[in-house]
């Protein structure tokens, strides 16, 4: 016997209840008539049900029906702004923080946070929910969900970011217990990485295709996978740290403890630095003058820049990424075969010239026969993947297991 706040359910009431919850999601505005139909409840046990999502305020009655011989039925649909998820990403300095109706419409404005060390992440978190919950006038107990996204290893059955490499932190964070004490509903932390891949799966390729995401981002490189439609966490929950396969194995220490690991080769700061180089290097090239002759001032536009510029130098730049990023996607092809790989983060400021070289390299392998048949491409979510991802996997559990509505 399972006991929920002025609800006694057994295994099979609960059951009885997620199933009309999901048959109204899938097919609302929709009859009891119906219900009963689609979920093989008797009659009696459908006016229960619904009862109770409508006393919860979960479902609402909305048009009439069709009659099918007697008085028109009432139909039930969903009240997708019954409650809200909160989409959070921890990036290297800042907490990003965005509300979502159970059907993904996001509130207008993200809140974001600058945290100074990883003492200050569980007090930024809260003042991100919290300054969400007050700006749209939320009340506490209409969260139905927290999902914080993180660029690091996370133990999802002690629930606590063990380890990120991104964020400098080498002790589990302890943020689940606070954050469920003060907010009780669900709160699950997640690899970004795996929110990516979900959003990108359920909101650009909408298919029942497999799909890799590879995020590339400030001193990271990591990826999520989506197999059979369902995140692959492997069976220590890290499948997809893709950062730490090793490219050139004389390469340089990676924070791993690892050598020459793609992460190590092909970040951001690694790329930036073979620009510093060139520059301290008296190379010439166009990335110095667009830089001001500042190595603080190099970026991934900048370089794009001096490449449309046709910049021999910027040109280099960008091709031996590309050509550090095919050893990453030629494992991802021969370990799970995708139909879809989906690059995000700052490296998407390089370009279609950077994708085509990849895919390029691939078509000399042998497995050419099928690599057009693969996309790979830039993400189309962007920066809003991360905060999407999370909001699908809160709604998504919700749906599952919608247990926060008695609370
Ligand atoms: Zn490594």
């Amino acid at each position: 016997m399972e006991r929920l706040r002025g609800v006694n359910l057994t295994q099979i009431r609960k059951y009885n209840l997620i199933s009309t919850i999901n048959i109204i999601k899938d097919h609302g505005p929709i009859s009891r008539i119906d219900i009963g139909k689609h979920a093989d409840f008797s009659p009696g046990t459908c006016t229960n049900i619904t009862k109770i999502l409508l006393e919860r305020k979960l479902i609402r009655e909305t048009s009439t029906g069709e009659s099918r011989g007697g008085r028109k039925p009432t139909l039930l649909e969903l009240n997708y702004n019954r409650g809200f998820v909160a989409g959070i990403e921890i990036t290297d300095k800042i907490i990003r923080c965005k509300l979502y109706n159970l059907e993904l419409q996001s509130q207008k404005k993200e809140y974001q946070c600058i945290f100074k060390n990883e003492k200050d992440i569980l007090t930024a978190i809260k003042k991100s929910i919290d300054n969400q919950l007050s700006h749209y006038k939320i009340d506490k107990k209409d969260l139905f969900g927290i999902v914080i996204g993180v660029p690091g290893i996370v133990d999802t059955i002690k629930h606590g970011m063990i380890v990120s490499t991104n964020l400098k932190i080498n002790s589990k964070i302890d943020i689940y217990d606070s954050l469920r004490e003060r907010y009780k509903t669900p709160i699950y932390i997640e690899n970004v990485g795996n929110l990516i891949a979900l959003a990108e799966k359920n909101l650009v390729f909408k298919t029942e295709s497999s799909l890799v995401s590879v995020i590339i981002k400030n001193s990271g490189i990591g990826s999520g996978i989506i197999l059979n439609n369902e995140i692959f966490f492997g069976s220590f929950e890290d499948a997809g740290d893709i950062g730490h396969i090793t490219i050139d194995r004389n390469g340089p220490e990676c924070v791993c403890g690892n050598r020459g690991c793609l992460e190590a080769i092909g970040n951001i700061p690694a790329i930036k630095q073979k620009a510093i180089h060139g520059m301290m290097s008296g190379r010439k090239t166009q990335i110095s003058k667009l830089a001001d002759n500042d190595i603080s001032k190099i970026s991934l536009e900048i370089i794009r820049q001096a490449f449309d510029e046709n910049d021999e130098f910027a040109r280099s730049i960008i091709e031996e990424e590309a050509d550090i990023l095919y050893n990453g996607v030629l494992a991802i092809i021969n370990t799970f075969n995708p139909e879809v790989i989906v690059f995000s983060g700052e490296i998407s400021k390089f370009g279609d010239y950077l994708i085509t070289r990849i895919k390029d390299q691939l078509k000399k392998t042998i497995f050419a026969f099928y690599i057009d048949r693969i996309v790979i491409c830039y993400s189309e979510l962007g920066d809003d993947a991360p905060l999407l991802g999370a909001g699908i996997f809160a709604a998504n559990n919700f749906f599952k297991n919608p247990e926060v509505l008695f609370k």
